[in-house]
């Protein structure tokens, strides 16, 4: 982080609740140091959304990434939502720009960066409903490829009913082949639950050549099964790594080179 602050120094954010775990702060700050940016990346912990773009002007941020549980209030918001987030009706980054407070969401597409190193795929299920589910369905949808997504309760899945988006409960849910299975639930992340019962989830893996977990730092009970049965697979790192990238870059107006991509990773993981 940068250790001399003057005036000139600029403040980026994210803002969330709680916000004590974000791994933000760290990357976004190994890049700015790494290209002597002379700025500042800090945690704010926000429990009423909807003081959100409030903060963010008061602070006089640059810019800002929003995490949980505020990405819907961040979108409702913003001035100005630009690309694949009017769809998601989610936004995880804010930019100031000449007074406006623009919004983009940068998960979707850093899910489609995290999954290039797969290759080709046509066919994906993902489990859960949830926001992140939005985001990597919609992402994948654009990019003409075939989604599924089946969650626990059907509460949520409306959404991808409006969207055109085949979508199961997990009584309903058909068996069919699928190149990817994607674990965007919660299960595994504090507990060892799989995101769905073990016997349908094995018929699925005998059916399928990749496992994606959008958790990372661990192997999940969801990606461990898929490993047994010989899939390969990843954690969700290289999602959160590539959210920041894509948001660094917006924050900087910026390509970044991979000289930055590994500042940042160096910094995600405390290295
Ligand atoms: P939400 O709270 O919006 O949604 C959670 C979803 O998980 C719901 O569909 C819920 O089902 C389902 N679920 C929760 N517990 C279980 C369980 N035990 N078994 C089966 N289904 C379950 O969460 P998010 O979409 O915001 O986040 C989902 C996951 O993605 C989290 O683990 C989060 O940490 C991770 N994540 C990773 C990112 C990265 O960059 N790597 C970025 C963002 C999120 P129901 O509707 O029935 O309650």
């Amino acid at each position: 982080m940068s250790e001399n602050i003057t005036n000139n120094t600029k403040a980026y954010a994210i803002f969330g609740n709680p916000v004590e775990h974000s791994k933000s702060p760290q990357m976004h700050n190994s890049a700015f140091e790494h290209l002597s940016i002379d700025a500042v990346y800090k945690k704010h912990h926000l429990k009423d959304g909807k003081k959100l773009k409030n903060e963010f002007l008061n602070n006089l941020y640059s810019g800002a990434n929003i995490t949980v549980p505020h990405k819907e209030q961040a979108f409702k918001q913003a001035d100005e939502v630009i690309g694949i987030a009017n769809e998601i009706e989610a936004v995880n980054t804010y930019i100031k720009k000449d007074d406006k407070v623009i919004a983009y969401n940068t998960d979707a597409p850093g899910f489609l960066k995290a999954i290039e190193s797969f290759g080709d795929i046509k066919k994906v299920l993902v489990l859960g409903a949830g926001g992140t589910a939005k985001a990597i369905a919609l992402a994948l949808q654009q990019k003409d490829i075939e989604v599924t997504v089946v969650n626990r309760s059907d509460s949520k899945l409306d959404f991808f009913k409006q969207k055109n988006i085949k979508c199961f409960t997990w009584k309903d849910f058909r068996l069919d082949y699928f190149d990817l299975v994607v674990n965007s639930t919660s299960a595994g992340l504090k507990d060892d639950e799989l995101p769905m019962s073990k016997p349908q989830l094995e018929n699925v893996f005998l059916n399928s050549s990749y496992a994606f977990d959008c958790v990372y730092g661990k192997e999940t009970p969801f990606l461990a099964l898929a490993k047994k049965e010989g899939l390969k697979t990843k954690d969700g790192e290289d999602m959160l790594l590539y959210q920041g990238l894509l948001a660094f870059e917006l924050f900087t107006n910026t390509k970044a080179d991979n000289s930055v991509v590994e500042a940042m990773r160096k910094g995600l993981r405390g290295e």
